[in-house]
Order: structure tokens, then C-alpha cells, then sequence
């Protein structure tokens, strides 16, 4: 007799990430290359002083720093280990098994993953022109609907929903259905059409915002991720489903001295540089004549369909990692100028 797990898994796509080889510049896994602030790593040497001793289950500190910074109520804030695992608490929270997970396709790999691994069933909607198609996703809403992911700006395709879609969709999702807008790369957006979904708690409690810092904030190695709920029971039940001590206190920590304002202030600057550098590439790549689109996020997507695959091993026999996914496209994280310039110098090679 073998062990009896759950079939569920057997089917489950693998999350895939990003390949680190040693010597190559990693441009797969939308991570800054700009290395950790002195203060920040400090503070995480000083936390390890106490590590004989659990963390605060509920990071009560750094909630109230989030909820401070956003101006909420603590009761509307909720910490998580990456925003990636308030995506699965969030599913398991709201959908029952065989109850609906709504999303737009292609968007974030692990949204497949935590609706199967909640036994809930996964709705996609395909992107339309690499953008979330919002009215044919209200088209797929049905009274099995349980939760609808917004990934704004999307990954991998970079592209993001403007303030007249996204207002004229929130007002339609019915009101028991919980809209989660994923906005993990929030940061780096600057398109002034594009909306903080944090304006939309007060008249939308059925919404969720996640954010990370993980990206603009440089610590994906921490794992520290958060949600700005409209209602509080959300951020209950986020609290409810957590592992318990799951946010160790050198993450906490981190992330709190990364909200320091002086921190913020360098932080701010880095993606400022990122979002620059973000243009320059993009439009190398189109003069190249390769097809981009307008990316709000770290990263520019290549939609090369067949040639992906191959298209990225090339990369990577010159020593450039990129993210494949197979038959679709290469998402191309944006690094340091150099490493973006040795990125670029590959492309041109393998036009
Ligand atoms: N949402 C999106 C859209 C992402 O791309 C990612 C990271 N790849 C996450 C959430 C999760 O990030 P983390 O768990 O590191 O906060």
C-alpha cells in the first residue's frame, strides 16, 4: 500500500522559479538587484540575537506600521509570509470545495495552485490584447463565484487595468463576492490612469488589496507580504488561516525598518530608477523590432509563443536568465543598468 494523498495533487502545476546559475545575471524572478539597505540587514542581525524566543504570531507592530502608513484601522491590516501565501489564505477563506476562483489568463502561476490545493475550481479568463479582459470576467461571474483575482499590474504580462475599467467592473461584482487586486508591483507604477486600489476599501468591502516587500522593497528573501482589507472580517480571517508564528522576527523587523522614512525615501529612489530603466528597455526592444507591452511593473514581457522556450535557453547559454513560459512568452525582469545593457546586447543577438 502507498500513502493516499489527496489526487488533487497529482494535477497540480508546479509553481516554477526563477533559475539561479551561478555566474549568469538572474533576470527571472522580478527581484531587485540592488542589494539590501545596511540599516535593514542590521536590524535583521540584531533580531537574531533573540531567536531562541517565537515571533509575535500576529507582527503586531508591523501591522500597525502598515496600518499607519495607508491610514487604516489595525482591524483592516494583515501580515502574511509573501503576499503569495494571503493569495492561498485568502482562497481558502472564501471558496469551499468546488466553489468558483475567478482570474484572468495568463496572470500570476500560483493562483492555479492555491485554488487547487483549496479544492476550489479555477476560472480563467484569457487576457485580452496581454490586458485583463474585466468584462468578460464579469461575464464568467456565476452564484458559485467565491473570489476574483485583479492582478494590477499583472504578471507576467506587466500590462495594468485603468481607473474607468476597474470602477466600472468593482461596481458590478456582486457585493458578496471578495475581489482580491493583487498589487504586488503597485510601486512601480506610473501611469496616473492606473489606480491605488487602497482608495476603494471604503466603498467596496467585498475589496482586498495585497501588497509585498518583496519587490520595491528588496526583501524577497524575508517573505513578508500584507492585505489592506475594506472589511475587517477579511483581515480576520487572513489572521485565522495563518500558520502560527509563521512571520519570523528578523522579517518582521526588516520590514520595519524598511517602512523608516528615511528608508523609504532610498527605496523610493531605487524604483524610480527601475521604472527609468523600464522605458529604456522597452524601447530598445521595440526598435529591435521585437513586440512589448507597455509594462507598469519591474519586468517587460517578450510574447514570443514557439520560439519561447528555445528563445530562453539561448539567454541562458549567454549567461542571461529569463523567466519561459513555454508557448507563451519570456518575462525579462528589469535589473541594473549594465545588467540590463547585457540583457539587451543578447536580445539584439538573437533576433
Ligand atoms: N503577486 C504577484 C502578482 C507576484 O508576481 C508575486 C511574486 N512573484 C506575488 C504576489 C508574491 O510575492 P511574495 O510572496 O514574495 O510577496
Amino acid at each position: 500500500m502507498t500513502v493516499r494523498l489527496r489526487p488533487v495533487l497529482a494535477s497540480l502545476p508546479a509553481y516554477v522559479p526563477g533559475r539561479t546559475v551561478p555566474g549568469a545575471i538572474k533576470l527571472a524572478s522580478n527581484e531587485t538587484s540592488y542589494p539590501p539597505l545596511p540599516h535593514v540587514v542590521e536590524r535583521i542581525a540584531a533580531a537574531a540575537g533573540n531567536i531562541n524566543r517565537y515571533p509575535d504570531t500576529f507582527s503586531t507592530e508591523l501591522t500597525q506600521a502598515i496600518a499607519d502608513k495607508y491610514e487604516l484601522d489595525f482591524s483592516r491590516v494583515a501580515v502574511g509570509v509573501g503576499s503569495v501565501s494571503l493569495c492561498g489564505q485568502l482562497v481558502q477563506s472564501a471558496a469551499d470545495a468546488g466553489e468558483e476562483v475567478l482570474y484572468a489568463w495568463r496572470s500570476f502561476e500560483a493562483y492555479p495552485i492555491v485554488t487547487a490545493v483549496a479544492g476550489a475550481v479555477s476560472v480563467q479568463v484569457p487576457l485580452k490584447d496581454y490586458v485583463h479582459d474585466l468584462d468578460a470576467m464579469l461575464d464568467r461571474v456565476t452564484d458559485r463565484t467565491r473570489l476574483i483575482f485583479v492582478c494590477n499590474p499583472n504578471n507576467p504580462t506587466g500590462t495594468a487595468v485603468g481607473r474607468v475599467a476597474l470602477e466600472r467592473f468593482l461596481s458590478r461584482v456582486p457585493d458578496d463576492v471578495l475581489v482580491v487586486l493583487d498589487e504586488a508591483y503597485r510601486e512601480f507604477v506610473d501611469d496616473d490612469d492606473i489606480p491605488d486600489g487602497t482608495r476603494y476599501l471604503d466603498a467596496y468591502p467585498n475589496v482586498i488589496v495585497l501588497r509585498t516587500f518583496s519587490k520595491a522593497y528588496g526583501l524577497a528573501g524575508m517573505r513578508v507580504g500584507y492585505g489592506l482589507a475594506g472589511d475587517p472580517a477579511v483581515a480576520t480571517a487572513l489572521r485565522q488561516t495563518q500558520t502560527a508564528f509563521a512571520v519570523t522576527s528578523l522579517s518582521q523587523d526588516a520590514a520595519l525598518a524598511s517602512l523608516e522614512p528615511e528608508a523609504e525615501v532610498q527605496l523610493m529612489e531605487r524604483v524610480g530608477e527601475i521604472v527609468g530603466e523600464r522605458a529604456r528597455v522597452r524601447e530598445e526592444l521595440l526598435k529591435m523590432g521585437y513586440a512589448a507591452p507597455p509594462s507598469q511593473a519591474n519586468f517587460v514581457w517578450l510574447p514570443l509563443g514557439e520560439r519561447t522556450v528555445e528563445w530562453s535557453r539561448a539567454c541562458e547559454d549567454r549567461k542571461i536568465i529569463v523567466r519561459p513560459f513555454a508557448g507563451d512568452g519570456c518575462r525579462v525582469t528589469i535589473g541594473s543598468k549594465p545588467e540590463n545593457d547585457a540583457f539587451l546586447e543578447v536580445a539584439a543577438q538573437l533576433l
